[in-house]
Order: structure tokens, then C-alpha cells, then sequence
């Protein structure tokens, strides 16, 4: 009997509908050659949502995202929408789905690839063997803290106003994930904060030093955020499993992506205590190249691979998806992002097929 899994699919905006169209033929390929069998479900979010619905997240998509058994969302977001009121944005669209989820957990691996360490704008000897994975807390900090907003003053000033705070069981739950996800790998976890500096960030910090007392064999060391950005592009290599919060983990993860050459190839999932995870490359949208097959598939490929490990438990199939990709890259075929001399310039749906014939 096939195994039967119901996935959400959320193309969203820009190269969206181009990359989800690569990971879903990917999927179907190896569904077939594995017995599993996808049931597919389209829904809207971003802009698309906006222009067909009015909203970027309307109810209907998250009542068939609670009911999948998990969420393959590609990018949101474009100029289009840009100056629409905040409620209406894409962006809105996003943080929704992360707090109607519950989806407190994102998992940010940067890792560098053999074949595309001459695409990363940092030295060889910097980057090789760089191996991070980022896990940053989602549904807490200054996203999300009340108050917020732009208000009037007495004296008739202007004041825009956003609230950084974290609960004890909001940063424990993340910190778990973090020590666990540590000790899985080189059992090394670093705490990034600003605990000289901020109330909230030397309570984060107390409250990792504290469950650190659980997880005796994960060695925890702490950075503020200002040297850990200084850290991440001076010698990458020191660094395992990174934790942190919200706005800091959107920054180090963005940072740490670049280290591996190109953010259209890095993956990302997050997940909550009981919902559906949801799997999404780093990047966004790039309207600058939409509509032009120019767009680098592989991170939502590989974000495909993840959801096969992380919510399927499928994980030969997740890594001959990986594999696969080794493969093309081996065989020379890049996107514009990966280009570099001697080697073939494809477009989006022509390395797709490439994706495919490896497998
Ligand atoms: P971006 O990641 O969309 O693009 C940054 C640069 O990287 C651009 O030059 C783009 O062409 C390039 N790039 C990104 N993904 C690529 C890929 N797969 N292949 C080749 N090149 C790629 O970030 P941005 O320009 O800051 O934002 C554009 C829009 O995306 C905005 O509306 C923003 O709000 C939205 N956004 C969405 C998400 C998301 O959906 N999770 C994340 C970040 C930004």
C-alpha cells in the first residue's frame, strides 16, 4: 500500500509559481519511485490572495493548511503591494500563517556545497566546510510584542512604537528545539542576544544558561548579536547550532546564507508543537527577475527534501532529492545566482528537468 500525504501547496507571488511548478514535478517523481503518494492542494496567500481575495491570508487557506499533513509555500511579497495600510500587505499574510500555525520553530541550515564554494563572495578557506544551522524563534519578539504602531504624542509628535518581549515558556519551547536540534549534530550551541544592552535579551540569555542544566553533553556559549554578525563573516567555521530571536535570527540567517554563495539555494522549515510544519526557501520573492525562468529552484527543492525528513520521516527519499541536486551541480548546470565560468547557464524549468532525469 502507498503511503498517503496531503501537502498544502502555496506558490504566492513572483518566482513563486516558477519554483513550486520545479518542486512539485520533483515530488511526483520521487512519490512514484518511492510509493507515496501526494495529494496536492493549491491555496492562495500574498499578493495573489490580495488581488483575488481582498486579504493575504484569507481563512480558507489556513483551514486547508491546519488540515494537510504539511505546508510547501514558495515566496510572497512584490512592489505591486508595497504601499498598501500593514493589515493588507503580503508580508501580513506571512506572520499569519506562522501564528495561526503556531509555528515557533524555524530551522535555517546554511551549509556550503563543494560545487558553489567559487559563487561565494567570501575566500575559499573562510567558507569551506561551513555547516550552521540557524534556529530562529518565530512567533515571539518585536514581530509580534504589543503595543505597536504609529501614534500621536501629547506634544503632537509623532512616535512609532514596536514592543521586544519574550514570556519564559515562549523562549524555553525554543530553546528546547535548539538543544536538541545541537544535539544531533556537533552538540555546540551558541545564544546570540543582546543581553548588555536589552532587559529581554539577558533574560533570554538566563533562561538558555538555565535549560542548559538539562542538556549536559551540548556545550552553550553566548554572542551579542553585533559580534556574532561580525563572527559569521570573519570565520564562519566556529559555529554549529545557532539560537536566537526573532529579529535577530531573520538578520543572521539572511547573513549566513550568503556565506554559502547564493540565498536560492538554502531551505528552511518551521515548525510547532502540533500543526503541520511548513517548508519554505530563505529567499523571497524576487520580483526583479520574476515571469523570466531565470529563478534558482533549488532551495525550494531542497525545502521539499526537508518536508520529506522532518513531517514524512521519508528520509532515503529526502536525500536523493538532495543527491540529485549534488548531481546536476556535478553535471555544471547552474542559474544566473550560481553562475561562474566554465559552466552551463540554465533557466528555472530547464534545471528542474535536470533534477528530474537525475532522479
Ligand atoms: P529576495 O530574496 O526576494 O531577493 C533578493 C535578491 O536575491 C534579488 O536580487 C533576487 O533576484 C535574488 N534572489 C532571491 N531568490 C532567488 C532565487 N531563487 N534565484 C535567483 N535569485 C534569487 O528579497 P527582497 O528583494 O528583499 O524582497 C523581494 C520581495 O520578497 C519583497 O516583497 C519581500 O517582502 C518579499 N520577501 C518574502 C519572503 C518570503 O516569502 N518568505 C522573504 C523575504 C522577502
Amino acid at each position: 500500500m502507498s503511503q498517503q500525504y496531503r501537502i498544502t501547496l502555496l506558490p504566492g507571488d513572483g518566482i513563486g509559481p516558477e519554483i513550486m511548478a520545479v518542486a512539485v514535478r520533483v515530488l511526483k517523481t520521487v512519490g512514484e519511485k518511492f510509493a507515496l503518494n501526494f495529494e496536492f492542494k493549491e491555496a492562495l496567500i500574498g499578493g495573489a490572495a490580495i488581488d483575488a481575495t481582498g486579504e493575504p491570508l484569507p481563512a480558507a487557506t489556513l483551514e486547508t493548511c491546519k488540515q494537510s499533513d504539511a505546508v510547501l509555500l514558495a515566496a510572497i511579497g512584490g512592489y505591486k503591494w508595497d504601499s498598501l495600510p500593514r493589515h493588507l500587505r503580503p508580508e501580513t499574510g506571512l506572520l499569519g500563517l506562522r501564528s495561526g500555525l503556531q509555528l515557533f520553530a524555524n530551522l535555517r541550515p546554511a551549509t556550503i556545497l563543494p560545487q558553489l564554494i567559487d559563487a561565494s563572495t567570501l575566500k575559499r578557506e573562510v567558507v569551506e566546510g561551513v555547516d550552521i544551522m540557524v534556529v530562529r524563534e518565530l512567533t515571539g519578539g518585536i514581530y509580534f510584542g504589543q503595543p505597536r504602531g504609529i501614534f500621536t504624542t501629547e506634544t503632537g509628535e509623532k512616535r512609532g512604537v514596536n514592543t521586544m518581549a519574550y514570556t519564559e515558556s515562549e523562549i524555553d519551547r525554543i530553546g528546547r528545539v535548539a538543544f536538541e536540534t545541537a544535539q544531533k549534530r556537533s552538540k555546540r550551541l551558541c545564544s546570540v542576544d543582546k543581553a548588555n544592552v536589552l532587559e529581554v535579551s539577558q533574560f533570554w540569555r538566563d533562561r538558555m544558561i538555565a535549560l542548559s542544566a538539562e542538556y549536559p553533553d551540548v556545550e552553550l556559549t553566548h554572542l551579542y548579536v553585533d559580534n556574532a554578525a561580525m563572527q559569521l563573516v570573519r570565520a564562519p567555521k566556529q559555529f554549529d547550532t545557532i539560537v536566537t530571536s526573532n529579529l535577530f535570527g531573520d538578520i543572521l540567517s539572511d547573513a549566513a546564507a550568503m556565506l554559502t554563495g547564493s540565498i536560492g539555494m538554502l531551505p528552511s522549515a518551521s515548525l510547532g508543537a502540533s500543526n503541520p510544519g511548513v517548508y519554505e526557501p530563505v529567499h523571497g520573492s524576487a520580483p526583479d527577475i520574476a515571469g523570466q525562468d531565470k529563478a534558482n529552484p533549488l532551495a525550494q527543492v531542497l525545502s521539499a527534501a526537508m518536508m520529506l525528513r522532518y513531517s514524512f520521516d521519508q528520509a532515503e527519499a529526502a536525500m536523493q532529492i538532495e543527491q540529485a541536486v549534488l548531481k546536476v551541480l556535478d553535471q555544471g548546470y547552474r542559474t544566473g545566482d550560481i553562475m561562474s565560468e566554465g559552466k552551463t547557464l540554465v533557466g528555472c524549468q530547464a534545471i528542474g528537468d535536470e533534477i528530474v532525469a537525475a532522479l
